[in-house]
């Protein structure tokens, strides 16, 4: 961790998480509480409450809450270190330097950008005036590729040499630590750093901003491997950058529609051509982070793929990632065994843009793959395309659009409104589950354990009892037990809740936000009597044990001692049920809120 509890608890006192909250989300008030429709999960009605006193937020409908710093980290989908960041810049408080912290610093990225920016522009030097990128120039000229677009994508050439790069970011005051660092330098054990692009024409992949965030190094002819990457740094992360954004963004903009194509030179060609709000994925398929960024410049996106297998994967993986971050989605099919470069050489720019604008709607395109592939002829046919397409239906959020599409693929599969409606209700609660499940991955949690830690929560007093009665050890979830240690421990609300996972989080806020109710008294002292009655019962067992093994072994003396001992405990137990202790016998105990309990 980069920052100590109290740096992290000065950035949470400085923010409020209502009016953090209200400048995304109109809040209304609800009792202690605030109210608003979910961001987190559709729905109508409101189960999304954020609580003032508390400084938490929970969703009692898709059970996702936690503390400010949680909100901002699903909200805007930064990680921990950058939501930190961003409450703490917002409230104008200067976060501390920890200079040996796992995490890397600003500074250090700053000259990780700078060494990539370096690189680059010593890249771009070498194709566009040495003699020596020559080569890559008639390369670039044989793939149609002119120098202006060079300019414009800032592309360059590695020379053919281990150590050319090297002392040029050395003489520009860059650390060998940060040259490794960014990825352009490698250091193995023993030898002097070398350069890790070499003979390569070079594409910056840049963030909207601009700034360089990696590269990507292509062969000159067809040796491999073809390709090679900046790997993972502390700015580069694989599946998280778009080849030209930062060209395309005003276009993407003026055109509210976005290209997304597989490669560099498909993004490159298509620019030339006069088709500017394109960008490249960069990888097998679209991922959830590029989708996030895309959709701070347009939520229409068309998907312009190599028409082959790989192509065809991709678009149906992407589609279902574009409808799911609420995407209206397009695919533009090329024919078979074309790219959107080679389509652009052979037929030129209108006929492309002409394919571009007959695009099919995401789920006709599926649809029409699913039919080629299993025909409709048969019942169990028309099933299979059934159920290659649901999966995609339940993405689809708004209601209208799914309505349409409902009707016509109910109509041309000729299935029931009503079945097609139960299919899809079914596919929508499995993937619920599933996202629950793997948002939830812990083992399951004692019931009974839960309800002590449940009433502790929400009542100081009685968990002030629990402490007398009760040590963590004798819980047997190892997750609970550290929660009701750091309770007994005295940590504040406000401190366990920053301090305990995701899985937690989501338990413990909505616990913390549920009305008064009556009976927790009744349901505590139910309680504390189960877990002594188990305590006992795990001590005869115990000692039954240990007195087996005492007979085996003939020891008398041990054997005498450990029977008076038993003794007692049966005496004890036959005691705690006379005075009413809860038992099964005397029927299931109920938690605060009148559940049963199994
Ligand atoms: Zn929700």
């Amino acid at each position: 961790m980069r920052w100590d509890e109290d740096t992290i608890q000065s950035v949470k006192d400085a923010n409020d998480v209502v009016e953090f909250v209200s400048q995304h989300l109109p809040l209304k008030k609800s009792g202690s509480n605030f109210k608003a429709l979910c961001p987190f999960h559709q729905e109508k009605t409101p189960s999304f409450m954020v609580n003032p006193a508390r400084q938490i937020f929970h969703c009692f409908g898709c059970n996702t809450g936690g503390d400010i710093i949680r909100f901002v980290m699903l909200y805007e989908g930064l990680p921990f270190i950058e939501a930190v960041t961003k409450l703490a810049g917002r409230a104008g408080i200067e976060l501390p330097r920890t200079g040996t912290g796992e995490r890397p610093d600003r500074e250090e990225k700053d000259q990780l950008f700078r060494a990539n920016r370096i690189a680059a522009g010593y890249f771009n030097d070498i194709l566009m005036k040495d003699r020596e990128g020559e080569q890559a120039r008639n390369y670039l000229g044989s793939r149609g590729i002119h120098s202006e677009a060079c300019r414009i994508y800032g592309i360059g050439y590695a020379l053919d040499e281990w150590r050319a790069l090297a002392p040029v970011l050395k003489k520009e005051g860059l650390s060998l630590k940060e040259s490794v660092g960014s990825g352009l330098l490698v250091q193995s054990e023993g030898k002097d750093p070398y350069d890790r692009f070499r003979n390569r024409i070079m594409f910056p992949i840049r963030d909207l901003s601009g700034r360089v965030l990696g590269f990507g190094g292509r062969v000159l002819d067809e040796t491999l491997p073809k390709y090679v990457n900046t790997p993972e740094t502390v700015i580069y992360h694989k599946g998280d950058s778009l080849f030209g954004i930062d060209i395309a963004a005003p276009y993407i903009r003026e055109a509210e529609e976005v290209l997304l194509v597989e490669g560099y030179l498909d993004v490159i060609a298509l620019h030339q051509a006069g088709i500017g709000n394109v960008v490249g994925v960069l990888g097998t398929a679209l991922t959830q982070q590029q989708a996030r960024r895309i959709r701070r410049l347009t939520t229409n996106c068309v998907l312009l793929f190599d028409a082959d297998e790989a192509g065809r994967k991709a678009v149906m993986r992407s589609g279902e990632i574009l409808l799911e971050e609420g995407f209206r989605c397009r695919v533009a099919p090329l024919d078979p065994g074309e790219d959107p470069d080679s389509y652009l050489q052979k037929k030129g720019p209108e006929r492309l843009l002409e394919k571009t604008a007959q695009s099919l709607p995401i789920i006709s395109f599926v649809l029409e793959d699913a039919r080629e592939q299993f025909g409709e002829e048969g019942v169990d046919d028309r099933l299979k395309v059934l159920d290659a397409i649901v999966p995609y239906l339940a993405k689809i959020k708004d209601r209208v659009v799914l309505g349409l599409y409902l009707k016509e693929i109910g109509d041309e599969l000729r299935i029931e409104q009503g079945d097609l409606r139960a299919r899809l209700t079914s596919v929508k609660s499995r993937d619920q589950r599933r996202l629950k499940r793997e948002q939830e991955p812990g083992p399951k949690l004692h019931r009974r354990e839960e309800l002590l830690l449940h009433i502790m929560v929400r009542d100081p007093v009685a968990a002030q009892k629990v402490k007398e009665q009760i040590s963590p050890d004798d819980l047997e979830s190892p997750e609970l037990s550290k929660i009701v240690e750091k309770i007994f421990s005295g940590v504040t609300f406000d401190n366990l809740i920053s301090s305990i996972d995701d899985r937690m989080k989501d338990l413990i806020s909505g616990w913390a936000l549920e009305d008064p109710i009556e009976g927790t008294d009744r349901a505590l002292d139910d309680c504390l009597s189960w877990f002594a009655k188990r305590k006992l019962e795990n001590s005869i067992q115990e000692t039954k044990k240990k007195l087996h093994e005492a007979e085996k072994r003939g020891d008398e003396k041990e054997f005498g001692k450990l029977t008076r001992k038993w003794q007692e405990l049966i005496k004890l137990m036959r005691k705690q049920k006379k005075t009413g202790s809860p038992t099964e016998d005397n029927g299931p105990a109920t938690s605060p809120g009148g559940e049963a309990l199994e």
